[in-house]
């Protein structure tokens, strides 16, 4: 049987200019950090505690803070050196304020002795969810949802489909493209210990057909490493293919409910970054300490650059040669569902997948002329135009009782494609903090 399966598209999404300037840039390490802020929340869920006091001496990959709470995950020290103290940050995508830690590097990046298990494949499925808690793992996708907690479905959700995601549709981005290349059987290594933690009747690989060299790479893998019953997906390329909801329509035909998880139909999804963190974690034993970031856009040289979390931002823009004279924002993840960030010694956290230096022109917004382009691209088959409208009239109930703002996952496919410039995306966002406000805190 045939490992490559036939094409798929998508009706619904947007057709962007990929802009995919560091695709054919292999991963370089960036400069070890002098000094590392790492914020305690970052993961979706609970923020961890800090386990470690300022003067105190850490080794790289050292625990240093962690949480009781079971959707959270654990946060290493990411260079050696010794805590020079804490501070507080504004968390790009809620606008709070998180508290980090700082350490200054002693500059020997010495590391705590790694947990290595002497016959990692008779690990039970049990010690490898702990393995991928302790080494505080988490969806490298962007979403930074903790990954024993994916990896651990409610006993009544079977499971029957894992969907590893190589996707990457927002423009730019291309560090899981290269890690496909330059990782791939790390990437399969991972995949198969989801699989052995969930076992699924069926596991498929989904990339979108602009990364034709992946595709082929991963295609050979499977071959070579005799993981022929894994089924690889062409996906054609078209934002938000990524999406979970997205992917598995395209994969599987089923719909995830309105209100429902991945989970609700049976199928998980991996981001394939996610994969070789987990491989790393079981068979080396290695915490999540970095990560594989694209520096792209305004800048001289791009590049796909292996970052420790801490690292400030401004660090990787000036190791790709600065930014043009132009530019004129700095955009953390894609520039589809990127969050525009202010501070430059912002550091790199476990969400970061890219950090893209724009030179936008100023843009006027118009009135609706009602020509429905943003209803025919949206992926979740909602009505933005009603929700900005809502949204902008302060009528927020209506966004929820009548529009289903909460299915709306930010995609920004809608504004893109407006006529009238209309900030979709972010009058949504707007209703939804003020809905939020709205639920009294537990
Ligand atoms: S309404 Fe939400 S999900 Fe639909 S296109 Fe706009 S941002 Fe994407
Ligand atoms: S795409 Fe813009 S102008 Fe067209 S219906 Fe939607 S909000 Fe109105």
């Amino acid at each position: 049987m045939a490992i490559r399966l036939n094409k798929k598209s998508s009706p619904y999404g947007v057709k962007v200019p990929e802009r995919k300037f560091s695709e054919k840039s292999p991963i370089e390490p960036a400069p070890l950090p002098e000094k590392v802020v790492i914020p305690l929340q970052q993961n979706i869920g609970a923020p961890a505690q800090a386990l470690v006091k300022k003067g105190e001496k850490v080794l790289t990959g050292q625990k240093i803070a962690d949480s009781d709470k079971f959707v959270s995950a654990p946060i290493h020290a990411t260079v050696s050196g010794e805590v020079s103290g804490t501070t507080m940050l504004v968390n790009p995508p809620t606008g709070q304020l998180i508290e980090a830690l700082v350490i200054t590097s002693d500059g020997e990046d010495r590391w705590v002795e790694l947990d290595i298990p002497q016959n990692p494949e008779s690990l039970s499925v049990k010690e490898i969810l702990e393995k991928v808690r302790e080494a505080g793992i988490v969806g490298l996708g962007g979403a930074a949802f903790p990954t024993q907690v994916k990896l651990s479905p409610p006993k009544d959700k079977k499971i029957d489909t894992v969907i590893l995601n190589g996707c990457e549709c927002e423009p730019y981005v291309t560090s899981d493209h290269r890690v496909m290349l330059e990782f791939g059987e790390k990437v399969l290594s991972g995949l198969n210990i989801i699989r052995k933690v969930l076992s699924p009747q069926i596991t498929y690989i989904a990339i979108e057909d602009n990364k034709e060299d992946a595709i082929k790479h991963m295609e050979e893998l499977v071959v070579s490493l005799g993981m022929e019953d894994l089924k690889i997906v062409p996906l054609k390329s078209k934002y938000p293919m990524g999406a979970e909801k997205t992917l598995i329509n395209m994969v599987l035909g089923r719909e995830v409910p309105i209100g429902g998880l991945p989970l609700d139909v049976g199928v998980v999804v991996h981001n394939v970054s996610t994969a070789k963190a987990i491989h790393d974690a079981v068979f080396e034993g290695r915490p999540l300490i970095e990560r594989v970031v694209t520096v792209s856009g305004a800048v001289k040289s791009p590049k796909n650059l292996l970052t420790r979390f801490g690292t400030p931002i401004r660090t990787l823009i000036e190791y790709c040669g600065g930014m043009a004279d132009n530019a004129n924002k700095v955009i953390l993840g894609g520039p589809m569902m990127g969050i525009a960030q202010f501070d430059l010694d912002f550091p790199v956290v476990k969400g970061t997948n890219s950090i893209l230096v724009k030179e936008d022109e100023p843009i006027r917004e118009h009135d609706c002329i009602s020509c429905g382009m943003c209803i025919e691209a949206c992926p979740m088959r909602l009505m933005p135009t009603m929700l900005a409208r809502c949204a902008k009239d302060g009528r927020y109930d209506e966004c929820k009782a009548n529009y289903y703002i909460d299915d709306c996952f930010e995609c920004g496919s809608c504004t893109y494609t407006c006529p009238a410039n209309i900030p979709i995306v972010q009058y949504i966002k707007v209703a939804k903090k003020e809905l939020a406000k709205r639920v009294p805190s537990k």
